[in-house]
């Protein structure tokens, strides 16, 4: 901002300072030339002493009476008109009158007033100019300026050590009364001297001078004007010293303040108004700086966005040498289970999760790659300049080891896995959306594989993909139909004694074409598409009509945490138990962890659900994110002990310390367990020993179809079988995809 600024002001100030001098200049000259007139004015005034002394003498000197009272040696007549009157009237100090053979008749002096002789030095000094007088009068001369009467001497001279001009006149009659020779008149001499102060004051008046003095030396300070005084024979008697009118100055100094002051004010407003502008094109800078990165980058990690991440990607593509030699690798990470963190803890801690994992994303990045945050938990990577699959399942297996550590966000402590795809360029295309899509692809296969895995593109995915999308179509297809859909139902024993207390409804679709689709397949669709409301409702309708039918087994049905989100889903059970006749205290809901801890709609349901006397069961316990800590704050009945670990506990030492610990702690809230997937003798008799309450499983019996429930409740009334694979012979549900 300053770069701009700074010259701008800078030149101002320059303007103002050639502005400043500009004056100045003016002023100084204005000075320079006012002085030149007082010192000319000056030279005019000493010029016009000379004049004004002889003329003021003309006044007595031509006069009948003088004449006469000169002749008489009327001395007293004399000193009262020629001497003293002079002196008072125009200030002369010296007054004499001298006869035609220059003998003084009167002698004023202003210090001693009347005397008898004259002094000796003025006496030498008017010698010259007597004599010159009588000279030019005898000779007729008639005086050049008509402004003179008479003929005269005029001199400046030292006198008495005082410069004083002398003046020297006849005294002639202004009749034809008195008859007079030439040469031989009485004479008037005046002196006037130049350092009087009623003299100076005089000029002062008359000329505007400032404090004008006389001075014998050149003793005129830097502000001051002199004058040199000239003797009339040439000598340097003295000066005048005065102080000149400096129209200039007085102007400058009046107006420099004001010039200052404009000259700073300019300087300000100039500088304010190029702030202003600054700052108005700086935030303009910042807006526009801001919208780029708001339009580049994903608000909430601070990531780039897809629109960033598909340029950079675009941009090494284009660069992507053609022998293949070194690849690109597009990577699709999706978290898992970030739904159920966000529902559970509410969206400002799932998206501080995010911005935490997006964090750890970045630290993994190198400078090269690509990071970008595409969707709610989805992620890409553009990783350049691999090599091999082996280099990209590396960092896949990094990346997901980063995820899964623990997130302390807010206190609470959170885990959350991740699941990735990657496709290669040039292996699986050169166009960006191609290999994006062909990274989903093989996400999706991850997912599918099991949650926090990773898979490479693979051509087979696409078919599998595709399939997938039909799946939906054929669910809807299949909801409308009759006949597709079936439940199918799995006895549950009781440890203790080994009869049959219940049963699990679950789903089978058998696809008139593609045969039997698994649960674990179609279940997450129909979750994902919204049509898992209309399946639950069929499934439970089915369920409660066939188990009203049998004695007093319980029916254990699945649910999941998306129906209990429905605020209708207490009412429409209720509407189904009492349709069905099913006493309450015979269903069983099978929920999961998302379920239970879900707040809102969920917990409501659930709590609605037991209050009506339904018991609440916690599915595939120990496979989800809560845990095992958390057992006595969740409000259910049962827990089921997940097949993953029942079907590890008569192989590893780790399941069966997990098993067992899920045992203890359940008995230590109260809460009775069912261990699922039970396939062989070793996993019942180490079940039982560590005191777990009821079995499910194919060493029992698979789930079969409802006609076949008649024939496992009679088997069940004969403890003979009970405990044994009897059941194995019935129909085998399981499925083919
Ligand atoms: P789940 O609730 O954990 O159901 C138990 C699954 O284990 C069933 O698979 C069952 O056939 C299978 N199973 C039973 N005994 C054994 C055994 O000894 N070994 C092994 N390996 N597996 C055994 P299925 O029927 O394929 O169901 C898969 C999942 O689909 C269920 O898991 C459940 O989560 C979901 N599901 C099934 N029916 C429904 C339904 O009606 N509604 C909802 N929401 N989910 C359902
Ligand atoms: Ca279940
Ligand atoms: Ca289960």
């Amino acid at each position: 901002m300053l770069t701009r600024t700074l010259p701008v002001v800078l030149l101002v100030f320059l303007v103002g300072i050639a502005a400043f001098f500009l004056v100045y200049w003016a002023t100084s000259e204005a000075d320079r030339v006012t002085a030149a007139r007082q010192y000319y004015l000056l030279e005019q005034s000493q010029a016009e002493t000379l004049r004004a002394v002889p003329h003021q003498q003309e006044s007595t000197t031509v006069w009948d009476d003088a004449v006469k009272a000169a002749r008489a040696w009327d001395t007293g007549w004399l000193n009262n008109n020629l001497g003293t009157w002079m002196h008072e009237y125009y200030g002369y100090s010296d007054l004499y009158v001298l006869d035609p053979r220059n003998i003084p008749v009167l002698v004023y002096r202003e210090k001693t007033g009347l005397e008898s002789q004259m002094n000796p030095d003025i006496q030498a000094l008017l010698a010259p100019m007597i004599e010159r007088l009588r000279t030019r009068l005898r000779a007729g001369e008639q005086p050049k300026d008509p402004q003179f009467k008479t003929l005269g001497e005029t001199a400046v001279a030292l006198v008495d050590g005082s410069p004083s001009v002398i003046s020297v006149k006849p005294i002639v009659p202004e009749t034809n009364r008195f008859s007079q020779s030439a040469g031989n008149e009485y004479l008037h001499v005046a002196v006037l001297r130049l350092n009087e102060p009623r003299y100076l004051q005089g000029l002062e008046r008359k000329y505007l001078f400032d404090h004008l003095r006389f001075s014998y030396e050149q003793d005129a300070t830097g502000s001051e004007s002199a004058y040199a005084l000239i003797s009339s024979s040439g000598k340097n008697i003295g000066y005048f010293i005065w102080q000149p009118y400096k129209p200039g100055s007085t102007v400058l100094a009046y107006i420099s303040p004001m010039l200052v002051v404009l000259c700073v004010g300019l300087v300000m407003i100039v500088f304010t108004f190029m702030t202003l502008m600054n700052r108005r094109e700086s935030t303009q800078s910042a807006t526009e700086a801001k919208m780029r990165h708001i339009v580049l980058h994903d608000s909430l990690t601070g990531l780039p966005n897809r629109l960033q991440f598909n340029q950079r990607v675009d941009a090494e593509l284009a660069q992507l040498d053609p022998a293949g030699e070194s690849r690109l690798a597009l990577l699709f990470l999706d978290l898992n289970g970030f739904k159920q963190i966000n529902d559970s803890y509410g969206h400002a801690l799932g998206d501080k999760l995010i911005y935490e994992f997006g964090r750890r994303l970045i630290s993994l990045a190198r400078p090269r790659d690509a990071v970008a945050r595409v969707g709610s938990d989805e992620f890409t990577l553009m990783l350049s300049g691999i090599g091999s699959h082996e280099d990209v399942e590396r960092m896949c297996r990094r990346l997901i080891e980063l995820a899964r550590m623990p997130y302390n966000i807010e206190g609470k402590q959170l885990f959350i896995g991740l699941s990735v795809g990657y496709a290669f360029a040039p292996d699986h295309g050169r166009d960006r959306d191609e290999l994006l899509r062909k990274a989903d692809v093989a996400l999706y296969h991850a997912k599918m594989n099991g949650r926090n895995d990773f898979a490479g593109f693979d051509v087979e995915m696409d078919v599998l993909l595709r399939n997938r999308r039909r799946v939906e179509t054929d669910l809807r297809e299949a909801l409308a139909s009759q006949g597709q859909f079936q439940v199918y139902y799995q006895p549950v024993y009781r440890a203790a004694d080994g009869s049959l207390i219940g049963f699990e409804a679950l789903l089978r679709w058998h696809h008139p074409a593609r045969g039997w689709i698994s649960p674990e397949f179609f279940i997450p669709v129909a979750e994902e598409t919204g049509l898992i409301g209309d399946l639950g409702q069929f499934v439970l309708q089915t369920a409660c009509e066939t188990a009203a039918q049998w004695g007093a087994q319980s029916i254990a049905v699945n649910v999941s945490a998306i129906e209990l989100q429905d605020g209708d889903y207490v009412s429409k059970l209720a509407a189904i138990l009492a349709k069905t006749g099913l006493p309450p205290a015979r269903l069983e809901l099978e929920v999961t962890e998302t379920a239970v801890i879900t707040e809102g709609n969920c917990q409501n349901n659930l709590k609605a659900l037991r209050q009506m006397g339904i018991r609440l069961a916690l599915d595939d316990f120990g496979t989800g994110f809560s845990s095992l800590g958390r057992l006595n704050q969740i409000d259910v009945d049962r827990i089921k002990i997940d097949k993953i670990f029942v079907r590890g506990v008569d192989r590893s030492d780790s399941d069966k310390a997990m098993v067992r610990a899920i045992v203890d702690l359940a008995r230590a809230t109260n809460l009775s367990t069912i261990a699922e997937g039970v396939e062989n003798a070793s996993q019942v008799a180490f079940l039982r020993s560590i005191g777990c309450d009821s079995f499910q499983g194919y060493y029992y019996s698979p789930a079969v179809p409802a006609d076949q429930v008649p024939g496992l409740l009679s088997a069940a009334r004969h403890p003979v079988i009970a405990g044994s694979s009897g059941a194995a012979t019935a129909h085998d549900g399981e499925l083919h995809e």
